[in-house]
């Protein structure tokens, strides 16, 4: 699996825009390439997780995961995302402040982190 660097892009853009709120969204593949995040209205909120909103979303073939944020910084899957991750999806991704290229790690669905190659 790969996933294009202006994925990566928006998604730390719209971090950024989020804070001091956690963004998420899904993910879209074809093939083996992520080249889309679709975003969901109203799953921005305040003390809320975002990550949770995803889930009452009904899913389609293209979505493979899922993608969202920690404005504190710390990149690995809190207890209510490896609750998520284990119901939907085979990757999902975690980006953390301060929202680089390199702050972000992909995990699979039981929370274990994979490599994912960032292309073009
Ligand atoms: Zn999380």
């Amino acid at each position: 699996m790969k996933i294009r660097r202006g994925v990566i892009e928006l998604v730390m853009e719209s971090s950024k825009d989020s804070l001091p709120n956690e963004f998420a969204a899904l993910l879209k593949a074809k093939k083996d390439v992520i080249y889309e995040i679709a975003l969901l209205p109203g799953t921005i909120s305040g003390d809320r997780s975002a990550i949770m909103q995803l889930w009452a979303r009904p899913m389609d073939l293209g979505y493979v995961g899922t993608i969202h944020s920690h404005p504190s910084g710390v990149i690995y899957p809190s207890d209510e995302d490896r609750s998520l991750y284990s119901k939907f999806g085979n990757i999902h991704i975690i980006v953390g402040y301060p929202f680089n290229l390199h702050s972000w790690r992909a995990f699979n669905n039981e929370g274990a982190e994979i490599s994912l190659e960032m292309i073009q």
